[in-house]
């Protein structure tokens, strides 16, 4: 069975006080010990965190570069990441794809090399508000996964991120049945394209303005192996996120 997996991305947010404080929450949290548990932080604090936080919550860069080293003014590489001791990095976010304006096969490209070095990966994919509208929801991610997919040789270290764009940061939590319909999908295409067993294993989270209040219900779906949250992994209520299936 696939252990429960809840990611918090912080985004561009916090400094060291208040991520300090949440830490200490975290730290000093009850958390369900059948969850595996990840926070994405901010580059600049991704050392000062992994210093701070308890060795039973993993850390996740939240981008990195498809290189090892080099003139990439502003980037960084899954060899660094390691080497301040984190674990994951999240990539392919809906804010790299529409506000960086990232493609898909430099996604891919990322997913390959952050891989072969080591990192666990969530990868990120998820349909714009147009593009449900239009009915297309399923070709959209499909494509996403397809990409991420063809860089994968090791499943065991990728975890699937579904976050419908028009569910990210706007309070619209999809409905569990949306989010478990398009989960189940999923599963489907990689039972189809990739294998039976890498489907039963691979975990399928679900991020979009996850809340303690939506947490429940959405856990509680077949394909719904956990999730990425925004927002709320910014305040104590992670924790009751974190604790879902308990
Ligand atoms: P919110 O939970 O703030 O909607 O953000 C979701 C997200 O983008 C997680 O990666």
């Amino acid at each position: 069975s696939r252990k429960f997996f809840v990611g918090g991305n912080w985004k561009m947010n916090g400094d060291k006080k208040s991520l300090g404080e949440l830490i200490d929450t975290l730290n000093g949290a009850k958390v369900d010990p059948n969850v595996e548990v990840v926070c994405g932080a901010p580059s600049i604090y991704l050392d000062f965190v992994r210093s701070k936080l308890d060795r039973k919550f993993g850390v996740a860069a939240q981008n990195c570069y498809k290189v090892p080293k080099g003139a990439f003014t502003g980037e960084i590489s899954p060899a660094m990441i390691k080497d301040c001791g984190l674990e994951w990095v999240i990539l392919g976010h809906s804010e790299r794809r529409h506000v960086f304006g990232e493609s898909d096969e430099l996604i891919g490209q990322k997913t390959a090399h952050a891989l072969e070095n080591g990192l666990g990966v969530i990868a990120c994919i998820g349909e714009k508000l147009d593009e449900r509208e239009g009915g297309i929801t399923e070709k959209v991610v499909f494509e996403q996964t397809k990409v991420i997919a063809d860089n994968v040789k090791d499943w065991s270290k990728v975890v699937l991120a579904y976050e419908p764009v028009w569910a990210i940061g706007t309070g619209k939590t999809a409905s569990p049945q949306q989010a478990q319909e398009v989960h189940e999908k999923l599963r489907g295409w990689l039972k189809t394209n990739v294998s039976e067993a890498v489907a039963n294993s691979v975990r399928i989270i679900y991020g979009g303005s996850v809340t303690s209040g939506t947490c429940k219900e959405l856990a509680s779906q077949k394909d719904v192996d956990g999730f990425l949250v925004g927002g709320a992994s910014l305040k104590p209520e992670f924790v009751a996120i974190i604790n879902a299936k308990a």
